[in-house]
């Protein structure tokens, strides 16, 4: 059985290929752009998501193959990577499958000159566990920050100095 999560990353790394999902059996395609804003998918992509779940995903499929969202969504099916262009293909739980990847109508796909459809990457996100990296390499014991300059202290040290001389 594909979970949700595993369903909406199918369909968003076929969305980067330009293959829309087909909505009530044909009557509508659904291809949101953009698909991602930082690492959460967009609100294009959640609201396809909210037509697809508005029948369970019945008469719902990406262009060009057989499998329903909703067949995807129940124990029958699991999303696994293809053989040949290992992105998410749909799978039967029992045994081999007769079906063609959704790749097989794409004359542009697999194709190395182009960016592989990925995930998206919070780069925010992405920059905070580097600086937290940074920061073990350099020590622990190292304060991140260093301490500011402190007027009083300043004027300890002046003070002292006229005592001793
Ligand atoms: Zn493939």
């Amino acid at each position: 059985m594909a979970s949700p999560k595993q369903v909406r990353e199918y369909l968003a790394h076929w969305f980067q290929l330009g293959k829309p999902v087909v909505l009530e059996n044909g009557k509508a395609e659904c291809l949101p752009y953009p698909i991602f804003v930082g690492s959460r998918y967009s609100q294009a992509f959640e609201e396809c998501w909210q037509q697809i779940l508005h029948k369970e995903g019945a008469d719902c499929y990406l262009k060009g193959t057989d499998q329903t969202i909703a067949m995807l969504l129940s124990s029958a099916w699991e999303v696994v990577s293809c053989a040949r262009c290992s992105l998410p293909i749909p799978l039967p739980d029992l045994g081999y499958s007769s079906y063609p990847c959704p790749c097989h109508d794409l004359t542009s796909w697999p194709n190395d000159e182009i960016p592989r459809p990925r995930m998206g990457v919070d780069t925010n996100q992405y920059l905070t566990v580097l600086q937290g990296r940074l920061a073990q390499v350099r020590g622990d014991d190292q304060p991140a920050v260093r301490p500011s300059y402190d007027p009083a202290d300043a004027a300890n040290i002046a003070a002292s100095w006229r005592g001793t001389s």
